[in-house]
Order: structure tokens, then sequence, then C-alpha cells
């Protein structure tokens, strides 16, 4: 590479990631291939508008992949239509409003303290701007209280409920809220549609290891870079044909120019490998880690959620007395990356926050096992009741040197 200086940054950046334990739910590593497809010569060609009606010339091949994506999304999700254009989880959820809604329409979401995502009626997100929010709490013991759901619709009347979440860490029953939508609309002037954003848990319904929300909601939107595993980018998919037409426009012309054809193949190449039988034996580990470190932390005497996907949530004011921010902080200098993050009935600031979100998407892909999450439980542990920080850094090291380079992964894909 030419430009020295960036390159340099790679080279930290590489080190960072291949000597530290990385435990932020929302990350992972792609394979050389997505990250290849990211690089390529697709980057350099405009082809706003869809297949087949581009406005430019030169499309055959963009419209090839981009065909190739939509029909392996479809596949993996068993769903009937995508859409593989948005940039980001965020521009997808922005879509799917503009789809779904009129402005000022009324939308019933979780509360964010409790694990809602920023787009989901945040006052400092747009989505808060252009509808009108409401939010449903999680019941006394952190899971979703369905039967508040079904009073929360009656009280509210909104045009759009909304589940999926950024740090939730048990199944959630989409078939149930299904159930209690249409009860509601049965009765109510004002018809709900449900709208489940995946972005977290994508790789799991891939995996077919909890429910697929496309059997049940009019819109699921996503990210394909968290468990997915794929490149930084968006997804949006639906049964409804009335629905996919509005989608299309509500991303191209509406929010977006040219897509990013680059990444709509690394998307396609993300889908093949999620499709391979190897793929679900992934999930299958990425939750037997979680669960594992969970219930170590919990056996140790800590207040850990416990999880059933690939998260949990650490409350560290409880179990250590002091706060997310300076947990956060105490586990970055033995090599531990995780984030600070509210729990349910947080009483400290979400600049504090009372707790941890644990994820092992991204060490899972790297070659951790059911023993090594058991000891990073216990390093945890040990660093947050401040134990000696070198021995530690040294136990850390020893584990990381065992993984896979981040540089180097391959996984076989399903392309037929
Ligand atoms: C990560 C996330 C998003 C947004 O994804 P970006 O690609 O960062 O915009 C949206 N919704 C949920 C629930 C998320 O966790």
């Amino acid at each position: 590479m030419q430009d020295k200086v960036i390159e340099s940054y790679f080279k930290k950046e590489r080190d960072r990631q291949n000597n530290g334990i990385e435990l932020i739910a929302s990350e992972n590593y792609p394979s050389m291939d997505v990250r290849e497809a990211q690089a390529s010569i697709f980057g350099s060609k405009y082809a706003e508008g869809y297949s087949g009606h581009r406005y430019y010339g030169g499309c055959e091949n963009i419209d090839a992949v981009e065909d190739l994506a939509e029909q392996r999304a479809e596949r993996l999700f068993d769903c009937r239509y995508a859409n593989v254009q948005t940039h980001s989880g965020s521009q997808a959820n922005f879509a799917a409003y503009i789809a779904l809604l009129e402005k000022g329409d009324k939308v019933l979401s979780l509360f964010l303290n409790d694990g809602g995502h920023l787009t989901h009626g945040s006052p400092v997100s747009f989505s808060s701007h252009d509808y009108s929010f409401s939010h449903y709490p999680l019941g006394g013991d952190g899971r979703l209280d369905y039967k508040g759901i079904e009073e929360r619709l009656d009280e509210v009347n909104p045009n759009l409920f909304l589940a999926g979440y950024s740090a939730y860490p048990y199944e959630i029953d989409f078939k149930r809220m299904r159930e209690i939508i249409d009860k509601h609309n049965s009765h109510s002037s004002t018809h709900c549609d449900f709208m489940v954003d995946m972005a977290h848990i994508a790789g799991i319904v891939a995996a077919r290891l909890c429910q697929n929300p496309c059997d049940y909601a009019d819109i699921v939107t996503s990210t394909t870079h968290k468990t997915l595993r794929g490149p930084r980018g968006g997804l949006i998919l639906t049964n409804r044909e009335d629905l996919i037409r509005k989608i299309k426009s509500a991303v191209f012309p509406y929010s977006q120019g040219g897509p990013l054809e680059h990444v709509i193949a690394a998307k396609a190449i993300c889908f093949a490998e999620a499709l391979h039988p190897e793929f679900k034996e992934y999930v299958a580990r990425l939750m037997e880690n979680t669960k594992a470190c969970a219930d170590e932390l919990s056996r140790l005497g800590c207040d850990s959620s416990g999880s059933e996907n690939h998260l949990f949530l650490l409350n560290v004011l409880s179990s250590f007395g002091i706060s997310g921010k300076e947990a956060q902080s105490k586990l970055e200098e033995v090599g531990i990356t995780t984030n600070k993050n509210m729990i349910h009935g947080d009483t400290l600031s979400p600049a504090l926050t009372s707790g941890i979100r644990i994820g092992f998407a991204a060490s899972t892909t790297r070659g951790c096992t059911k023993i090594d999450a058991i000891k990073i439980a216990r390093l945890i542990y040990r660093t947050l009741k401040c134990e000696d920080k070198e021995k530690i850094k040294e136990e850390v090291k020893e584990i990381v040197s065992r993984w896979k380079d981040v540089d180097t992964l391959s996984f076989p894909v399903l392309t037929d």
C-alpha cells in the first residue's frame, strides 16, 4: 500500500483484534471472501435502480449478483421477497417505516433502556421526529411481558408494533406476538402492522435455532454484520407483495442513491456461507458458549441475566459495586472488549449504566470453545474483583494464542 500512514493503522487494528477477546455482542469477523468482495471492482459501478430497471448502462453483472443476493436471502430466511440495498440496519428501519407508515403515525416499541435501538423512537433519532412512539416495558423479571404488551396495544392503538432488540438475552415468541396483534386488530379501529428488527439475531434465525420472524411479521429488517457474519449492511424481508413494492421505492429513490454493489456481492457470499450446514454448527456453538459464560458468572455469585441467544447482561453494580462504564474500562485494560449497557430498572444514567453486555459471536468465529468461555467468565470475575492484572493479561494472551487469525477466515458456501 502506498499510503503508509493508513496502512500502519490497519496493522495496529489487526493486532488489536487478534490480541484481544472480543465480546461486543454486535460484532463479528467476516470471511476473507466477504472482505474481498467489498474491495472488488463492483465498487466502481453506478447502478441506481433495480435489476432490469437501472438508470445506467453496463449493469448486466451487477444485475446477476444482486438477483443472486436476493434469491439467497429469500431462501435463507424462507421469505418471498428480499431487498438487499440498504447501506445499514438504521437505513433499513428508515425505509421500512416509510413503507408502512404516514408521518405522525403511532408506533409501539420497547423502552430503549430495556434494550431497544436508537431507531426505535429515541429522541436523538429521526424516528421520534417523524412518528409518535409509545413504549412497552419488560416484566419485572427482565423478560418480555406478553400480557402487558396486549394491554399496551389496546391503550395506544398503534399503526405499528415493533419487536427485535439490541440487548435482550432471551428467546422472543414472535408467534405469540402475531396472535396478540391479530386479536387486537379484530376489535380496534386502527389496523396495526407487525415489524421485527432482527439485526442482532439474524444468524440465529438463519440457523433455525429460534423462531423465524418472517413467518409472522409484515416486515422484517436486519443487519448483515452481526451474528449473520457478513459485510456491514442492511436487509429488508417481507412476504407481502404490496409491501415489497413500497419497500423498494422507500429505499431507492426515496432514501438512497446508488447501491453499494460491492457490499451486495459480499452479502450474497455471506448468505451462501450461512446456507451451509457448518453455519448452523457455528451458531449452536455460539449459543452454547454464551450460556456457559453467563451461567459460570451466576455460579460465582454474580447477577447475570443468563442467556437463550448470543448475548447476556451482567449487572456489575449489584455484583461488584461499580458502574458499567468502570467495568468496561477495567476489562479493556486486560484485553477483554465489552460495552456498558443499561439494564432493566437501571438506576444510573446511560453514560454510566449498571451493566455490561457480553456476546460470543466474534470470539466463537475465531474458535472460542466452551472451556474457553468458562475461563473467560472467571477472568471477567477476577478482573472486576481487581485481582492481579498482569497475571490476567497473560491468561488472555494464552487463550487468544490458540484462536484463528482474523485475517485468514474462510467458511464453506452452499451456492446451488
Ligand atoms: C445494530 C442494530 C441496528 C442498526 O444497525 P446499523 O447498521 O448500525 O445502522 C438496528 N436495530 C437493531 C436492533 C440493532 O441492534
